[in-house]
């Protein structure tokens, strides 16, 4: 079973952990950079990004799961997390000054959906899932646009890609942990899985 870091500054800690371990994975917490040794994925919850990028400046985790990501951890974003994973953030305040993990070549919008629609569900297809799943989305994150061909869209809500896919990073702009269906967690568990053979083996004694 593949071992999967939920990091745990803010957010949505308990519920991406019980998703996780419902598809068999082995979860550990992370709030610092040594806890990122080893793990075959991190899943980067929803909260609130700004929140995230100040508590991980301390220790400059951001930096730290950006390097373990170029050494071949998955890493799974949900709206906060697809914030800090995204190349380019609009509407960026109280975000500026603090690094991000960066990676994932979309450009987001914070809280885009509008006012009224703060909060919102909806069904969704998902490719690679076999049955529709229910999203939600809290004060959501809009993908603008999709920088590169790398990115595959794996869902489109309202007419704009709302899961996406880059190598092994899987980012959503709802909150794939708040319903009971596990489809996007198993996804990533497979996809953190198998890239595992072809990171960089460490060194021996
Ligand atoms: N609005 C939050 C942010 O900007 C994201 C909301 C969420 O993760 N549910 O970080």
């Amino acid at each position: 079973a593949p071992v999967i870091g939920v990091l745990a500054l803010q957010g949505a800690v308990a519920e991406h952990q019980r998703a996780l371990h419902a598809v068999g994975a082995t979860t550990r917490l992370v709030r610092r950079p040594a806890e990122l040794e080893n793990l075959d994925g991190l899943v980067v919850p929803g909260g609130e990004s700004t929140a995230m990028a100040r508590l991980a400046a301390s220790t400059n985790l951001m930096p730290a799961i950006r390097e373990h990501h170029e050494q071949g951890m998955a890493v799974f974003g949900t709206c906060a997390g697809l914030i800090l994973l995204a190349n380019d953030v609009a509407d960026e305040a109280g975000l500026q000054g603090f690094d991000r993990i960066g990676g994932l070549d979309v450009a987001v919008r914070r809280n885009a959906y509008g006012a009224q629609l703060d909060s919102f569900e909806e069904q969704l297809e998902v490719r690679g899932l076999e049955a529709p799943m229910t999203a939600v989305f809290i004060r959501a994150p809009i993908i603008e646009q999709v920088l590169s061909d790398d990115v595959e869209v794996l869902a489109e809500a309202r007419g704009t890609a709302a899961a996406v896919c880059q190598g092994n990073l899987v980012a959503t702009s709802f909150h794939p942990e708040l319903t009971e269906d596990t489809g996007l967690h198993r996804l990533f568990a497979e996809i953190a899985e198998s890239r595992r053979s072809r990171r960089r083996p460490a060194l021996s004694p």
